[in-house]
């Protein structure tokens, strides 16, 4: 048995191991190494955030970087240790919604960076750049975002339409409105592979549209003539990288690449396809603010979406895009500006080994529960972090092992409420976790997952 020697820091967790595996059941000894291990975690962070070392003393290369850095500390470190973390089981544990709130904590600690103040007299016009196709989209905003995009490496945005939406769920309505051909005698079938994003058919549907339908799963599409296919990827819920399936010649592809962040995912070149969709719900967190973008190859497709979105809200929140910008300015400037002192922890950094961080924490977990199993992920070069990187999705998707048909009421029975295979085109044995929760839900969730027996 290969036992750290005592200077390492794995000899802390192992020797406590040692002792207790003899004095207490299984059970005690899972809980008190998820409880070690986060403490663990939380040392490591806690120490590398001080510029500690491994015993304690400043080392001189983090004398040096403390000094360019703020203090950010890891979101896990609201919880002091997951012992105190208690769970009686009885607290309902919601991660049915992909709600971002783990990123609370990093723009907490940017302090005023990213604060906005609006005097009452401005953005009162309609109207932002009229010169411009989209003539409700704020320049800051195209700017920021352009420069992100370049900064991070995962969309091509030179010689494109740049259309600025509430969220990127009204940019994937407009965009099925620009896509459908308007003189068609029925709507065009509207598919995606399966588990798709949940709300692809309902958001589909939810007007009866007389230009688009939803046709359900992507493979199972056999009819001729025109369609939409939506390539979500990473995908909504399973994390996988996905392209089109479908590949006839009459269909038109909608990239929806939410997730296309490499926090989540290592990104692998500049996504360059017709019409793409990003949004601050997933990239920063900011999901309240309700903005997305779409990048737009085609000049008509761009204006047809325009189009929606004027007839739809008469354009996009003009506070909302500027927030927006001084979100993602701030993004770009802890890369651009590495020498500033006031620049802080980068943003993907901290939250990529936040990603990290929960990922091993619910995999222990579900090794010790025995009752689930997790999708495993091919490790892949990320051009951003300069290094092979395994994808960290923000779903888990989770299957129930055994016989265990309906996983979603069999985890609603343990007051986790989760979201079942069957919103996402497939079975019962699956769900989808959300993994962007505050830390305290997360921890939580992984203690109680990881008590589950049959
Ligand atoms: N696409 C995907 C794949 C998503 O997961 C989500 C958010 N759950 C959206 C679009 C919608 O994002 P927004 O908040 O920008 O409307």
């Amino acid at each position: 048995m290969y036992l750290p020697s005592s200077t390492h820091p794995l000899y802390f967790k192992w020797s406590w191991r040692y002792i207790f595996t003899s004095v207490f059941s299984m059970r005690h000894f899972f809980v008190l190494s998820l409880a070690l291990n986060v403490s663990f975690i939380l040392r490591s962070v806690f120490e590398r955030e001080q510029g500690l070392n491994w015993f304690g003393f400043e080392s001189e290369k983090d004398q040096v970087t403390q000094r360019t850095r703020l203090s950010v500390s890891s979101p896990l470190s609201s919880i002091t240790t997951l012992a105190e973390a208690q769970d009686s089981g009885e607290r309902i544990i919601n991660l049915d919604h992909g709600d971002p709130t783990m990123y609370e904590k990093y723009w907490q600690q940017m302090g005023d960076k990213t604060t906005v103040v609006i005097p009452g007299w401005q953005y009162m016009s309609y109207f932002s750049d009229i010169s411009n196709i989209c003539w409700f989209l704020e320049p800051e905003f195209a700017k920021q975002v352009v420069r992100l995009h370049k900064v991070v490496g995962n969309a091509v945005t030179d010689g494109r339409h740049i259309v600025v939406g509430t969220g990127s769920s009204q940019l994937y309505l407009a965009a099925l409105f620009a896509l459908a051909p308007s003189d068609a005698s029925e709507p065009i079938s509207v598919v995606s592979q399966a588990p798709y994003y949940s709300s692809y058919p309902s958001m589909t549907d939810c007007l009866k549209s007389g230009l688009y339908k939803w046709a359900g799963e992507a493979h199972n599409f056999s009819k001729e003539g025109p369609y939409i296919e939506l390539v979500t990827s990473p995908n909504n819920p399973d994390g996988t990288a996905r392209h089109s399936v479908v590949n006839r010649n009459k269909g038109t592809l909608l990239h929806d690449l939410a997730y296309y962040w490499p926090q989540y995912t290592p990104i692998s070149s500049p996504a360059d396809h017709e019409l793409m969709l990003f949004t601050v719900s997933k990239s920063t967190g900011h999901a309240g603010m309700r903005i997305g973008w779409a990048i737009v190859k085609d000049k008509e497709v761009a204006k047809r979406m325009t189009k929606f979105v004027e007839l739809n809200t008469i354009g996009v929140s003009k506070d909302s895009q500027i927030r927006a910008a001084k979100v993602l300015k701030a993004i770009s400037d802890t890369y651009e500006h590495v020498d500033d002192s006031e620049v802080g922890e980068t943003f993907f950094d901290f939250s990529y080994h936040n990603m990290a961080e929960r990922w091993k924490l619910l995999r222990e977990a579900v090794e010790h529960s025995g009752m689930f199993s997790l999708p495993k992920f091919p490790p892949a070069f990320c051009t951003f972090f300069n290094q092979v990187s395994e994808p960290q999705p923000a779903f888990a998707w989770l299957k129930c092992e055994k016989d265990i048909e309906d996983c979603e009421t069999f985890l609603r029975d343990h007051k986790i409420l989760t979201r079942g295979g069957k919103h996402f085109g497939v079975g019962p044995k699956y769900v989808r976790i959300s993994m962007l929760d505050r830390d305290e839900n997360f921890i939580r969730f992984v203690k109680r997952l990881s008590t589950i027996r049959v």
